[in-house]
């Protein structure tokens, strides 16, 4: 079976106050055990020291991005190896926002897997299609396009989580309905089976990001292919609680 797993992605919000503020009702919340769900918060970089020190020890802690290879005379990136250094588990890649408002491309984002999972990272990958794209009827071709531009640079797939977060409904209170996700969900797991293994395709988890709340994640959570969230706006609210609750 695969384990839940519910990702808070902080973006580039927070102060250190209201970092010790969310971390303390995280740690003070009573959640489902780690064999049941496994939680990861996602601060911005110079939190994640401070996070990490102070975050519960059944929690996880990713990083939000990082550098395409070795670190070096990058000015302003940050790098696997430090991420390594530091504890850090997971890191988020391919994230939308990064595709859309940095330029980052399939391959750019495949090379970024492959170079993180290499350093012994693991990876939350994101795919999503834009509005237009899924009123133009290319959700699937745009999805695939991501996803296999990532796929092949896979060699152990435990250390993967793949994130559906369709762009139309990322920050904008319109979340896909459960059919909507459990449709691209199912989708995916296909290309997986079709492209990988049906092994890897049975165990890899499919989570769904995109204006997920306290009220909505129950009946996304009980789709058949819908193994967890990635969660903006209300990762940072006490409401995270409930959704993390929704693996139950
Ligand atoms: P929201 O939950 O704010 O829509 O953001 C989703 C997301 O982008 C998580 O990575």
């Amino acid at each position: 079976a695969r384990k839940f797993i519910v990702g808070g992605n902080w973006k580039c919000n927070g102060t250190v106050e209201e970092v010790k503020k969310i971390v303390t009702v995280l740690n003070e919340a009573e959640v489902p055990p780690e064999e049941v769900v496994e939680v990861v918060v996602s601060p911005p970089f110079v939190f994640l020291s401070l996070v990490k020190s102070l975050l519960r020890s059944d929690f996880q802690v990713t990083a939000q991005n990082c550098w395409v290879r070795k670190g070096g005379a990058f000015t302003g990136e940050v790098s696997a190896e430090m991420l390594v250094n530091l504890g850090i588990p997971w890191v988020i890649l391919g994230h939308s926002e990064r595709r859309l408002l940095l330029g980052e491309t399939n391959e750019f984002v495949g090379d970024k897997v492959a170079y993180a999972l290499s350093q012994g990272l693991k990876v939350i990958a994101c795919v999503g299609e834009t509005l237009e794209q899924r009123e133009s009827g290319s959700t699937m071709d745009i999805v695939a396009a991501q996803t296999k531009a990532i796929a092949g640079w896979i060699l152990d797939w435990n250390n993967v989580v793949l994130a559906y977060e369709p762009v139309w409904a990322i920050g904008t209170g319109k979340v896909a309905t459960p059919t909507q996700a459990q449709e691209v969900h199912t989708a995916l797991r296909k290309l997986l089976h079709d492209n990988v293994s049906p092994e890897v395709a049975a165990s890899t988890r499919i989570i769904y990001g995109g204006s997920v709340n306290g009220a909505n994640c129950k009946e996304l959570a009980a789709q058949p292919d819908i193994d967890g969230f990635l969660v903006g706006g209300a990762s940072l609210k006490p409401e995270f609680v409930d959704i993390i609750k929704s693996a139950t």
